[in-house]
């Protein structure tokens, strides 16, 4: 681990003007040249930060802590119906959240499931959310690949049983966040804010960048930029949701497909609206659109619900070795869609 400077910020402007770049460019930096160059980087609880320092892969000048930033640990009901969640708030503290059981079950579901119990109750939505990704070459100092800013893919035509089925050229992470697949199902909105103290919000969908726009990172944070919420909007109150995932054990992992679902069903039985959002697909979480127009307008069955999960795999391209995912995707998108209108 290389020698790094502490910075405990006291305010966002203190964290936000500190930040003078983000995980995913310090890390195109090549590995030698890491460690010259001011490279300050924001830590929420740092469970995956920490892991890129310790693994080599990522050798800040300065770690900018924001754990004694007031009111970033908040979940606090808006005026409207909404939610607004803190980035410090612990996966823990969300999935025990009274207003988040009752209203977004989904979410609290997905939560609970996710890593171990000692881990969501270290580690942040934020920080859930800007995780990095697991491809296991990624994760390897010895590899310099075409994520890290060098010339070359290992994963596409190497070992890629745990990568992308859709949009993985040139390359194939799945995205990590369990938390994300839910929240862009719900249509979350993410805001962040400047060091001058500007605040843009977006649809959380559009946060996240795919690698056609640009390879070397998973989303759309820039220097001197904070996550300051996830916003939740309120939900109709005819909307049903569901949340299932397939890891490769129940105890603790990251999941090897998961599928969030919304359908807003009307008092005619007929479908109006739905979101079908699969993770660990493709880069960033999924929308399987064919799948969702397969359903609007029509009274959901065992029928419609296995014609949609097929058209959810429409336009895959599985690699080598994770052709397997198509039938697991197929299966919790027909089970899904049938437990939300349970
Ligand atoms: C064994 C294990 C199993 C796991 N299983 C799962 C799983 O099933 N599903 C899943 O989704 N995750 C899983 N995780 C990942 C875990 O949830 C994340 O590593 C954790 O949520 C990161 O949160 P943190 O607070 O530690 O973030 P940190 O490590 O502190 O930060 C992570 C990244 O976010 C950035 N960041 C954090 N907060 C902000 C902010 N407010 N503004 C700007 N940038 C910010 C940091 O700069 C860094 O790049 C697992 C982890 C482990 C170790
Ligand atoms: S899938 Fe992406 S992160 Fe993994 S080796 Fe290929 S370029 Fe690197």
């Amino acid at each position: 681990m290389n020698r790094f400077s502490w910075m405990q910020a006291k305010t966002l402007s203190e964290a936000a003007s500190a930040a003078s770049t983000t995980v995913a460019h310090a890390m195109t930096v090549a590995p030698e040249a890491m460690e010259h160059g001011e490279t300050a980087v924001v830590k929420a609880n740092g469970i995956d930060l920490l892991d890129l320092v310790k693994e080599g892969l990522l050798k800040p000048s300065t770690i900018v802590s924001l754990a004694g930033i007031p009111g970033l640990d908040e979940i606090v009901e808006e005026q409207g119906g909404g939610v607004r969640i803190g980035p410090m708030v612990t996966l823990a503290a969300l999935a025990e959240n009274p207003i988040v059981r009752e209203r977004y079950p989904a979410l609290a579901s997905a939560l609970r499931g996710s890593a171990s119990p000692q881990i969501r109750n270290v580690a942040t939505l934020g920080g859930n959310l800007l995780q990095r990704p697991r491809c296991w070459y990624f994760r390897s100092e010895a590899y310099h690949c075409l994520r890290k800013g060098g010339g070359h893919c290992f994963a596409i035509s190497g070992e890629n049983q745990y990568h992308a089925i859709f949009n993985n050229m040139p390359c194939a992470i799945v995205h990590p966040s369990t938390a994300a697949t839910v929240l862009v199902a719900l249509d979350a909105a993410i805001e962040i804010t400047n060091a001058t103290g500007t605040k843009r919000q977006l649809r959380l969908e559009d946060f996240f960048v795919l690698p056609d726009r640009d390879l070397q990172r998973e989303n759309d944070l820039q220097p001197q930029e904070i996550v300051t919420a996830i916003r939740l909007p309120k939900l109709p109150s005819t909307l049903r949701t569901a949340h299932l995932k397939q890891g490769e054990k129940d105890s603790f992992d990251w999941p090897l497909a998961d599928v969030a679902i919304t359908l807003d069903v009307g008092a005619d039985g007929a479908c109006k609206s739905a979101a079908i959002i699969l993770g660990a697909a493709a880069p960033a979480p999924h929308r399987a659109k064919a799948a969702e127009a397969m359903l609007v307008g029509r009274r959901i069955d065992q029928d419609t619900a296995a014609r949609a999960a097929q058209a959810a795999l429409a336009g895959a391209t599985p690699l080598s070795k994770n052709a397997y995912k198509l039938p697991l995707f197929e299966t919790l998108v027909r089970r899904a869609i049938l437990q939300a209108i349970a």
